[in-house]
C-alpha cells in the first residue's frame, strides 16, 4: 500500500471548538456480541467440520461505530442496550473501559440475552449467522445535552425512528446507515426517515435494496435527492458520495490490500467519515480518510477491535 498524500492535518480542531464538555458523537442502537471466524476455504456445508486460520471475539452492532469513533479521538457516547449475560459484561467493561466510550446512556437489558452475529470469512467476503434482535433505546431522553452533541449516527430502521426525529430537532447533524433487511418491507418507511439525515453511507446491496435502483450509480442519485450528503460504499472498490450543497461528486477507489477480516468496515469508515466532516474537510478528504481507516481496519482479524487510531494512520495521512 502506498502512502497517501501529504495534507493539511488538524482533524479534531473544528469540533473540539464546538463542544467542550460533552459528547462529539452519540451512537444509538443495540450491542451485539461478535464472533469471527477467517480464512475459512469454503462455506460450511451440511454434515462437513471446516478449519478457520483466525478467530476474533468483540463488541459488534453499533460499538463497532464508537469503537472506531473513539479511537479517532471523538468524544463518544453509546446510548445502547446491552444483554444481560456474560457477553453484555465482556462488551460493557470493553467500551468503557480499554476503548473510552461514554455508557452513562446506556443499559443493561434484565433478563435479556446479548443478540450474537458469527461472521464466517472467506476470502474476501463473508456470511453471517444471527441470533436474537435489536432492542429499543428509543427515547428522546437519551439524546442528552443536544446543544453540545455535534453528530448521531443511526440505523435509518423504524425502531430508530423516534431517535432519529428527536435528534434531528435538536439540530444534531445525524448520519444514518442501515440494517441489511432482505425483505426490503421497511423500505418505503426507512425512505421516508431520511428527511432527518444530513448524511446516508449504506454499502452498495443496501443503497439498490433501498433505493430500488439496479447499479449502484443510481442508487447514489436516488439517495442524493432525499440528503445533502449520500455516500455508497464499494467494498474493495472503494467508495462514491455526492454533496448536494456543495455541488461536490467524488469516487475514490479502494487500497490494494488483503482483506482478511471485513467485520465492521462499513462502520469503521463511518466513524472516519463523521470525523472528516466534523473537521470540515472537503468531501474527497472525506472519502479518502475514511477507505484509509476502513483498508486498514479489513487487514487485520478482530472486527471492531482492529479498527485504526491516530498511531496506525500517521504515516499514511499526513
Ligand atoms: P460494509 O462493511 O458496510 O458491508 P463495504 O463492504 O462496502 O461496507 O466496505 C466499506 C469500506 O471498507 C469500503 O468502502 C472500503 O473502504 C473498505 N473495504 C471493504 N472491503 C475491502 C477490501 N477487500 N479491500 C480494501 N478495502 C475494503
Amino acid at each position: 500500500m502506498d502512502a497517501m498524500p501529504a495534507r493539511p492535518f488538524d482533524p479534531l480542531a473544528a469540533v473540539r471548538s464546538h463542544a467542550e464538555p460533552g459528547f462529539d458523537l452519540l451512537l444509538a442502537g443495540t450491542v451485539f456480541q461478535d464472533i469471527i471466524f477467517t480464512g475459512l476455504p469454503h462455506g460450511p456445508e451440511p454434515g462437513t467440520e471446516i478449519w478457520s486460520d483466525g478467530m476474533g471475539s468483540c463488541p459488534g452492532g453499533v460499538a463497532n461505530q464508537a469503537i472506531a469513533a473513539a479511537r479517532l479521538g471523538l468524544r463518544t457516547g453509546l446510548a445502547a442496550a446491552f444483554g444481560d449475560d456474560g457477553y453484555g459484561d465482556f462488551n460493557w467493561k470493553i467500551l468503557s473501559g480499554q476503548e473510552h466510550v461514554d455508557l452513562s446512556l446506556s443499559r443493561r437489558v434484565p433478563g435479556w440475552h446479548s443478540p450474537v452475529t458469527v461472521s464466517l470469512c472467506v476470502d474476501q467476503d463473508r456470511s453471517l449467522v444471527t441470533h436474537g434482535h435489536s432492542a429499543p433505546v428509543t427515547n428522546s431522553e437519551l439524546i442528552g445535552d443536544p446543544p453540545n452533541t455535534l453528530a448521531g449516527i443511526a440505523e435509518v430502521g423504524l425502531e430508530m425512528e423516534p431517535w432519529a426525529r428527536a435528534a434531528h430537532s435538536a439540530g444534531v447533524k445525524l448520519f444514518g446507515d442501515v440494517g441489511w433487511d432482505p425483505s426490503g418491507e421497511w423500505a418505503p418507511v426507512r425512505l421516508d426517515n431520511l428527511q432527518y439525515f444530513y448524511a446516508f453511507l449504506p454499502n452498495q446491496r443496501e443503497a439498490m435494496a433501498f433505493t430500488g435502483k439496479d447499479n449502484p450509480w443510481n442508487a447514489l442519485y436516488a439517495l442524493a435527492d432525499r440528503v445533502p450528503v449520500a455516500v455508497v460504499t464499494l467494498g474493495a472498490q472503494g467508495a462514491m458520495a455526492v454533496d448536494s450543497e456543495t455541488g461536490e461528486e467524488e469516487w475514490v477507489p479502494s487500497l490494494p490490500v488483503k482483506a482478511h477480516d471485513p467485520t465492521g468496515a462499513g462502520d469503521c469508515f463511518d466513524a472516519a467519515f463523521i470525523v472528516g466532516t466534523l473537521a470540515g474537510w472537503p468531501l474527497g478528504d472525506r472519502l479518502r480518510f475514511a477507505n484509509l481507516c476502513a483498508s486498514l481496519a479489513v487487514q487485520e482479524v478482530g472486527g471492531s477491535l482492529a479498527a485504526p487510531g491516530w498511531g496506525d494512520i500517521a504515516d499514511w495521512w499526513k
